[in-house]
């Protein structure tokens, strides 16, 4: 498998994930002008796009849906309960596939669907199937669940919200006080401190990479993210580098990570 972040946070969600000759995008929240820009990085055209697979119908993951998968003729997969709510904020007719969280194959790509708790009648999360490898994404969550812990234990390399420093939050004047509730609400946002206590969590179940996503550009920062992760870890006696390698995805293409 190989995947790429080719843009992560509030202003536009899009990962390129690959496996044998199947090629998905998670999410698409940039222009399609800027997404076939960004594919064209890795080398891919957009008609070798098999699918996208929608987390939910938020601006920052989906602004390209219509216009890619319209011109390109790309089916979209959305779990059922959140079909109505995509189908509302789309202006084209373009192919889409509910599905339940029973597992489903896109080409070779074995898919495992799970619900996270964000302020959407439906937020996906997501674990990805090849052989013995297993790759999660799981970002727009106001908290962590047993239940989120299981489906993402076993994955070699998870792609996980640290959206913002709670104090930075709290402490931004731009800010108006509900929306500060809503991103600190059970339905919001991951902030650096959970997003840290979750991967000790992933650790104990094989997890070594992690990339820090949809962080903030108001309430977060790389350096910020990745320094309050590392040391939430170091209190655990968990060294960065040496027991988990932590990356941080931003609005700029990243690594390819290949298992
Ligand atoms: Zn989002
Ligand atoms: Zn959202």
């Amino acid at each position: 498998m190989r995947i790429c972040n080719l843009s992560s946070g509030s202003d536009g969600n899009l990962t390129y994930l690959e496996c044998g000759k199947t090629k998905v995008l998670i999410d698409d929240g940039l222009s399609c002008k800027e997404t076939i820009k960004r594919l064209c990085l890795l080398g891919v055209s957009p008609v070798d796009i098999d699918a996208v697979l929608v987390t939910h119908e938020h601006t920052d993951h989906i602004k390209g849906i219509d216009n890619l998968c319209f011109k390109y003729n790309i089916p979209v997969y959305v779990h059922e309960d959140g079909l109505t709510s995509l189908e509302k904020k789309l202006t084209k007719y373009i192919k889409l596939i509910p599905f339940k969280d029973n597992g489903f194959e896109v080409g070779s790509i074995g898919v495992q669907s799970f619900a996270v708790p964000h302020d959407v009648k439906r937020c996906t999360g997501y674990s990805f199937y090849e052989n013995q490898k297993k790759i999660s994404i799981v970002t727009d969550l106001g908290h962590t669940t047993t239940e989120i812990i299981k489906n993402l234990a076993g994955s070699t390399l998870v792609y996980l919200e640290a959206n913002h420093d709670v104090q930075t939050l709290i402490n931004n004047p731009k800010y108006p006080f509900q929306l500060k509730q809503r991103i600190l609400g059970e339905n919001g946002h991951l902030s650096n401190k959970v997003s840290a206590e979750t991967i000790y969590e992933l650790l104990k179940s094989g997890t070594r990479q992690v990339v820090l996503s949809h962080l903030s550009t108001e309430n977060n920062s790389p350096t910020l993210a990745y320094e309050s992760v590392k040391l939430a870890l170091e209190e655990h006696g968990v060294i960065e580098g040496t027991h988990i390698k932590i990356d941080v995805a931003t609005l700029s293409p990243g690594a390819i990570f290949k298992l």
